[in-house]
């Protein structure tokens, strides 16, 4: 057995408790130390998930040892000459990517949340037995993890092994009755596991993943940097979300974003959502785990790690995300096309991107991007939205001064075989150091516009040297994500300048933008409409009857704030032109180029980055 050996299993599901044992042969002679992680990799909060740990204590032998806290998630144990054995209870009712959860339908963990490390040898070896839980509906559960088995049998309990604590972590485990399919990709097996009701086309995403995960790995090169890779997916009814690891991610999804045997051959904007999410987590096998800030190195898991780099780790992952859905053949450049415009019209509506760089934006992620409020996109950009925008931009900038030979491809499998396949931590300019190589052009001011200033992004001529027609338009409506041209017959509708969602006898604003006409005007977030110009309104024609008006009118609103009725006059505004769609522009060169630059070619090397897939 290892001298760090965990075994975990719950004596009643039904009340969301995990009991572990942590045995240690050789603790700390002067009392052993033992500390739970405040953050999850990945998941840029602190979220103390020590808070869980519940009736810790310790003995060794038959002797009971004192345990004493030495902050919120460090306690000592009283000196011994071990073997030290202690025993601690989890509760575990958090139905996300990041912590953990448990009832009498299954089990889910992240090691963060349950295992406790044993100061002084994280380094070491660590064994971990799985034991059933202890409950009749449990008598058919499996276990699906990518963690290395040590003895159990694949997807059954019992032993498994982690060769640190920090690979322990890296190695979420579902415990249940899901379903399951397999699929190789370059010779990899890939595991899809999915708990929670469904009646998804198991064969159909098998197919799809296998597309996806083929066209990445021979994007960066084989051989792939796992032996084995896991889809961890957990279908409820409404939800998004995904935790990257080392040979497997979590996802969180919406049971209708799985495809149904019904799903069309391309797939629908939902069953989009959720190969473009699978997509993003498998890209970050290299980028963030493997090619790694500096910092990431070895994670710091009891307070914030700032780095100003997570535009380069998320943003330039989620470029490529739906980038690969195109380069795997799952949607077409018109799809692609409209899924940017979509992009686009999310940071254009972002106020706060004249407020906030990208690189603060990833520095500052613990406390912004992490903690939105009401104020979030007056006050803040987002380093995945930008940041997947900066990407553009440098991959079209890239292909600009090289004409048409390198691309932001080139610069990503150079950080791999620099970074990724070394070990070397990325380091704050390493990026841009690494695309002047490629290009033998000095990119100090271009790098600084993208990541340092609050400047707009040269989107459109970059775009339009590339084939690609960049236009702007103001909204129709709320639920207008962008990506099209405006309906033929569509006349300019004024607005307050403002996002909300239905309430109880009217409309709540959720967000009051900069210098929109309801900022003007005093209307606050939270703020409940219940009558423009004396007359009700709901949900149901809200926009209908302000856009009844002209541009520049001044309307009466009534409204509370909290339980108390106010009234304003609001002076309607136009629309921002914050809604984007792209076009290719008519021409044989031109989309050639657009093309090339889509599908991932240069003029240097042929095809380069694109997948065998049709
Ligand atoms: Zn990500």
């Amino acid at each position: 057995m290892h001298d760090i050996h965990y075994t975990l299993t719950s004596r009643q599901p039904g009340t969301h408790i995990f009991n572990v044992t942590l045995r240690i042969a050789n603790p700390d002679p002067a009392g052993q130390l033992l500390w739970l992680p405040n953050w999850i990799p990945g998941s840029y909060m602190i979220r103390d998930f020590s808070r869980n740990i519940v009736k810790l204590s310790a003995q060794e032998g038959e002797r009971k040892l004192a345990v004493t806290p030495c902050n919120k998630s460090s306690w000592r144990v009283e000196p011994c000459s071990g073997p030290l054995t202690i025993m601690y209870e989890v509760y575990a009712w958090d139905l996300s990517v990041r912590s953990a959860h448990l009832d009498e339908t299954h089990a889910y963990f992240n090691g963060s949340s349950v295992f406790l490390a044993v100061a002084g040898q994280e380094h070491l070896p660590h064994g971990v037995q799985l034991l059933r839980p202890a409950s009749p509906l449990a008598g058919d559960w499996l276990v699906a993890t990518s963690m290395g088995e040590n003895g159990a049998e694949r997807f059954g309990f019992g032993e498994y092994a982690a060769a640190t604590y920090e690979e322990l972590i890296d190695h979420p485990v579902e415990m249940g009755n899901f379903s399951h399919v397999i699929f190789d990709a370059c010779d990899v097996p890939h595991d899809i596991i999915i708990s929670g009701r469904h009646r998804a086309d198991l064969q159909r995403m098998a197919a799809d993943l296998q597309r996806i995960c083929t066209a990445q790995i021979e994007f960066f090169g084989r051989p792939a940097p796992f032996t084995r890779y896991v889809f961890l997916i957990q279908a409820i009814g409404n939800g998004y979300g995904g935790l990257e690891h080392r040979a497997s991610t979590s996802l969180l999804v919406s049971r209708d974003d799985l495809p149904s045997l019904s799903e069309p051959v391309a797939p629908g904007e939902s069953y989009r959502r959720f190969l473009g999410l699978a997509s993003h987590e498998y890209f970050h096998s290299w980028n963030v785990k493997r090619i790694k800030p500096l910092v990431f190195s070895s994670y710091a898991l009891q307070q914030e790690v700032h780095t100003p780099l997570l535009w380069a780790f998320e943003g330039i992952t989620s470029y490529y995300d739906d980038l690969f859905l195109l380069r795997s053949g799952l949607i077409n450049t018109d799809v692609y096309l409209e899924m940017l415009g979509v992009q686009i019209s999310r940071h254009l509506r972002m106020p706060g991107r004249f407020k906030q760089s990208l690189s603060d934006s990833s520095f500052d992620a613990w406390t912004k991007y992490y903690k939105q409020d009401e104020n979030s996109p007056n006050a803040i950009t987002s380093y995945y939205v930008k940041g997947s925008l900066a990407a553009l931009c440098l991959d079209l900038r890239i292909r600009q001064i090289t004409q048409q030979r390198h691309s932001l491809d080139d610069v990503m499998r150079q950080l791999w075989q620099e970074f990724g396949l070394t070990g070397a931590g990325v380091e704050n300019e390493d990026i841009r150091l690494l695309c002047e190589r490629l290009t033998g052009v000095s990119l100090q001011a271009f790098f600084h516009l993208l990541l340092n200033s609050t400047e707009e992004l040269p989107l459109a001529e970059l775009l339009k040297e590339q084939g690609v027609a960049y236009s702007l338009r103001g909204a129709e409506a709320q639920a207008d994500a962008g990506g099209k041209a405006a309906a033929p017959d569509a006349k300019l509708r004024p607005v307050m300048g403002v996002r909300w969602q239905a309430a109880e006898g009217g409309i709540q604003l959720t967000h009051v933008l900069d210098a929109g006409a309801a900022q003007q005007a005093g209307l606050s977030a939270q703020d409940v409409i219940v009558a423009v110009d004396g007359l009700r309104v709901s949900s149901a024609n809200f926009e209908r009857a302000i856009g009844g008006y002209e541009v520049g009118a001044e309307v009466e609103v009534h409204f509370f704030r909290r339980d108390e009725l106010m009234r304003r006059q609001v002076r309607l505004c136009a629309p921002m032109l914050d809604t984007c769609y792209l076009a290719l522009i008519d021409d044989v060169a031109a989309i050639e180029r657009a093309m090339n630059w889509m599908l991932g070619k240069t003029d240097l090397v042929g095809l380069t980055g694109e997948s065998n897939g049709s």
